[in-house]
């Protein structure tokens, strides 16, 4: 199927209003939208599948408590969405293997260890981009490059 012309912001929000109920009230949420950032040729669906995973994440790690933000911005020849959380962040050792599937630190029964795996893939096999994580205690980021001009295949 070919790429379609994607507004970033449109799957973000609809992300965050499908995942409203899981934001409580002592999670402050932190939109920072690079209005100016055009379309990008993506598979709207499956990015919003990275979305789901990445707050899901980062609203696990908050344990209810905390400050989740979404970022949007325009970085050389890619978009770039970075969620970030106020965690406990990714102790050095794990960061290296959270991509791995059917790796996760939750509980059986909460956690597929899937989320990331299935992310990558679509990130970087699909569309050609990049995803890389930043993470000190109280300060986590994942953060997405999506090229603005799809990649010849
Ligand atoms: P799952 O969410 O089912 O555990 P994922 O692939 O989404 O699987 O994530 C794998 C693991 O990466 C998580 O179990 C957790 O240990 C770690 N992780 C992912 N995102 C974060 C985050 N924002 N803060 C802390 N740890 C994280
Ligand atoms: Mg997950």
């Amino acid at each position: 199927a070919p790429y379609q012309d994607v507004d970033l912001h449109e799957g973000l929000k609809a992300t965050l209003v499908m995942l409203s109920r899981r934001i409580g009230p002592d999670v402050q949420l932190v939109k920072d939208f690079d209005r100016t950032l055009p379309k990008v040729p993506a598979y709207a669906a499956e990015l919003n599948q990275v979305w789901t995973n990445l707050i899901d994440n980062a609203l696990a790690a908050m344990g209810g408590r905390g400050t989740l933000t979404v970022r949007t911005a325009r970085d050389g020849e890619c978009a770039l969405v970075e969620i970030g959380d106020t965690g406990p962040g990714i102790p050095a050792d794990l960061r290296e293997r959270i991509f791995e599937p059917f790796f996760t630190t939750k509980p059986v029964g909460e956690g597929t260890g899937l989320g990331l795996d299935i992310s990558w893939r679509i990130v970087v096999t699909k569309h050609g981009g990049d995803i890389r994580v930043l993470s000190e205690p109280g300060d986590t980021r994942f953060q997405v490059r999506l090229p603005l001009v799809a990649p010849v295949t």
